[in-house]
């Protein structure tokens, strides 16, 4: 399905979900990363040696989920967008969700948003909780969402309301 339409089938999506719970303990990272191409930064980027060396640059990338401390350090470390920190333990109702957002204009800390899926199907409402976009996240902004606690694998970027 990948190859023709872009988008991940629900195999791949998981085989790279943490387990319940892992989840319930905090953000972790989820790697989205499904093409064998010549890429290998997020192994780099990764300090906590979570995401495990390559022994080719083709190769997909590996995380133990274990060993990631949920930072976010790799988001904006990837330039396939691939990244994205999850955070089931926010609240009974809600999560979170790091995501690289490389829109212009960035959202407001606060905003309502629509959350979307890889297809740019609506998903549900979301919240803006943090927008970071600083010198050593290379440029590539970091929009973190509260989203309902069952879109958390569904919502992978958001549109503003009104359709600005
Ligand atoms: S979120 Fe942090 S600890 Fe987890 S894989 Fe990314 S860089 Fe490593
Ligand atoms: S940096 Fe991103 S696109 Fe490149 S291998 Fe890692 S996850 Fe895949």
């Amino acid at each position: 399905m990948l190859e023709k339409t872009g988008v991940p089938d629900p195999e791949q999506i998981n085989k790279i979900t943490p387990s319940q719970e892992r989840l319930k303990n905090g953000p972790v990272a989820i790697v989205e990363c499904f093409q064998n191409i010549p890429c290998d930064p997020c192994r780099y980027a990764c300090r906590q040696g979570a995401i495990k060396e390559f022994a080719d640059i083709n190769d997909l990338p590996v995380i133990d989920h274990e060993e990631c401390n949920g930072c976010g350090l790799c988001i904006s470390e990837c330039p396939g967008l691939a990244i994205f920190v999850i955070d089931a333990s926010y609240s009974a109702d809600e999560g979170l969700i790091k995501m690289p957002y490389e829109y212009l204009p960035l959202p407001e800390q606060g905003e309502e948003v629509i959350g979307i899926d890889t297809e740019g199907r609506e998903v549900c409402n979301a919240r803006v909780v943090k927008v970071q976009n600083t010198k050593a996240l290379d440029r590539t902004p970091v929009v973190t969402l509260a989203v309902p606690q069952a879109q958390l694998m569904k919502v992978r970027s958001f549109v503003k309301k009104g359709g600005e």
